[in-house]
């Protein structure tokens, strides 16, 4: 059996805080706001395995009214998503993901985030994409407001 989820989110950007994308850490002015540690890519990719997999979205795993998840590690939340996954006796088949964001450059670091995401997925690294595109200045993401991400998977089992 194969079923394809899809996921998307969004954080608003904001001063005095880390920019932490697929788990890599990235030097920035700003940062994402969020209970967690507001990994959009992580988030996006957590709801496209939940999806695919009929269980529901982050919001309901992870609700952000719960203090258990202030200033959650997301890579940490998404083993509990590969838990949930196994539990039922998915495997994950493949996940692309874009980020879209209008600065920093991510380019260079957007390797590291696939390594990350591929690691706690129990998955190679020829399994995952990660990208990055700017809005080209259009829109939440275009302004620096924020940043989004959206995410699609593949999931399989016997
Ligand atoms: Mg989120």
């Amino acid at each position: 059996m194969t079923r394809i989820g899809q996921g998307y989110d969004v954080h608003r950007l904001a001063e005095g805080r880390k920019l932490i994308l697929g788990g890599v850490e990235i030097p920035y002015e700003r940062g994402l706001l969020g209970h967690s540690d507001a990994d959009v890519l992580t988030h996006a990719v957590m709801d496209a395995l939940l999806g695919a997999a009929a269980l529901g979205d982050i919001g309901c795993h992870f609700p952000d009214s719960d203090p258990a998840y202030a200033g959650a590690d997301s890579l940490a939340l998404l083993d509990q998503v590969m838990q949930l996954l196994h539990a039922e006796g998915w495997q994950v088949e493949n996940v692309d993901a874009t980020i879209l964001a209008q600065r920093p450059k991510l380019a260079p670091y957007l390797g590291g985030m696939a390594d990350h995401l591929a690691a706690h997925m129990g998955v190679e690294l020829g399994q995952v994409n990660v990208k990055a595109t700017t809005e080209e200045g259009l829109g939440f993401t275009g302004s620096g407001e924020g940043m989004a991400a959206y995410a699609v998977c593949l999931l399989t089992k016997e």
